[in-house]
């Protein structure tokens, strides 16, 4: 039988989108102009109840703007997870400064008793300011990832951060609609509880724009430099005075309409993802060698990716599983290679990086549309059930050795 294609994460259009961006080009605002990106700015603000939120290209454009306003310059450090997608770390090069890489704990965000180790170890805390014993170099800032929309330890990172003299920038662009459930954090959401933090509607995002970002703080003056920054840094819009250098980052009107339709399904999508992931994690308990990974207790995640851990006693590896998936249609990927073994960061410091690396080994991602149907995931538990063992269970797909 010829199955139809299960993809990875598409988006989910199903809504007002379509009225709003054909309101936008009847209107002819189709530019960075227009009602729509307020209108979404405020939507974002008021939803994750920050004091404001600033719309921007995507969110690496977010993310590099978040580190001018925290003040990271040229040679400056920062402290960063290597299990992320690399658009959290490119921009901190992209100010000159350089990423120094933390291992990841069991919820796959960064590990912070290994960081506090770090800081306590190896480095130099002085007069207010942290030096890397190793580089010699000011370290400023920690960027935190909220992997697959689980949330890292934000009170640990906090109490580290304040005692350091650290900015915290929250890279919350898988987490948006992540909130605490309990502890000091009770119902704040991932991306509102460090200096800065920035949010993703890129297409495999939970909502998407196209393209598209928002930098969200509680802190006003952050919020007015990440406005300024994204539109060319004018500080007179009738005589085009700049005071600083700018960028166009600001998101397009049209982008925003597409935004506005999809902020309204966000909790349908996160109720529907999260229907499908307690069914496939129901199944998938019961697969000797598989176990899909949970998510925090103190949070309501907002389920955006499922990570299924593989281990030993499945017989097929990963590679093996994916490439077993796609002969059944069935569209899965591996955890990002580990940014501290990219070829342009091969020479930054890493500290103790292990359980990345079992992490990037063993798991695999699995359909999470908003979209996706009971009937789909029935597929592909029935795939992960019964991986038949002809040609996929051959002596080159199965080891799990070294
Ligand atoms: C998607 C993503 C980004 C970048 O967002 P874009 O909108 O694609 O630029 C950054 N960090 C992480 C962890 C992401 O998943």
């Amino acid at each position: 039988m010829n199955h139809q294609f299960i993809p990875l994460s598409v988006p989910n259009l199903k809504g007002n989108e379509l009225e709003y961006v054909t309101h936008a080009i009847e209107t002819e605002w189709v530019s960075t102009g227009g009602p729509y990106v307020d209108e979404f700015e405020a939507r974002m603000a008021d939803y994750v109840h920050s004091k404001g939120a600033i719309s921007c290209q995507n969110g690496t454009s977010g993310l590099h703007i978040a580190l001018q306003i925290c003040g990271i310059q040229q040679d400056d450090e920062v402290i960063v997870p290597t299990l992320t997608f690399i658009a959290a770390i490119n921009p901190v090069k992209y100010v000159g400064a350089e990423p120094v890489f933390m291992d990841c704990d069991h919820t796959l965000t960064l590990d912070v008793v290994k960081l506090q180790t770090f800081l306590v170890q190896e480095c130099t805390f002085r007069d207010g300011n942290l030096i890397n014993n190793q580089t010699q170099r000011l370290i400023k800032a920690i960027i935190t990832v909220h992997v697959f929309g689980n949330m890292a330890d934000m009170a640990g990172i906090m109490k580290l951060a304040a005692k350091y003299n650290l900015k915290v920038i929250e890279d919350a662009t898988e987490a948006l609609g992540t909130y605490y459930t309990s502890g000091p954090y009770i119902n704040k959401y991932a991306g509102t509880i460090g200096d800065v933090g920035v949010y993703s509607f890129n297409g495999n995002k939970i909502i998407t724009t196209g393209g598209g970002g928002m930098i969200i703080s509680n802190n006003q003056d952050y919020l007015n430099a990440a406005k300024h920054l994204t539109t060319q840094a004018k500080s007179d819009d009738l005589y085009y005075t700049h005071d600083a250098i700018g960028y166009n980052y600001r998101m397009t009107n049209l982008q925003a309409a597409l935004g506005l339709g999809q902020m309204e399904q966000l909790e349908t999508f996160i109720a529907i993802k999260k229907a499908n992931y307690e069914h496939y994690r129901q199944v998938i308990a019961t697969i000797e060698g598989l176990e899909l990974l949970p998510f925090r207790e103190d949070v309501r995640p907002n389920y955006w990716f499922y990570a299924l851990y593989l281990k030993t006693t499945y017989p097929l590896n990963r590679d093996a599983l994916i490439k077993y998936l796609h002969s059944k249609n069935i569209q899965t990927r591996p955890i990002w290679g580990l940014i501290s073994d990219q070829k342009p960061y091969e020479k930054n410091q890493s500290y103790q990086i292990e359980l990345a690396k079992d992490y990037w080994k063993h798991v695999v991602n699995i359909p999470c549309s908003s979209n996706l149907t009971k009937t789909e995931v029935n597929r592909v538990l029935q795939a992960l059930k019964y991986p038949e063992t002809n040609r996929y269970f051959s002596k080159e797909a199965v080891p799990f050795s070294d």
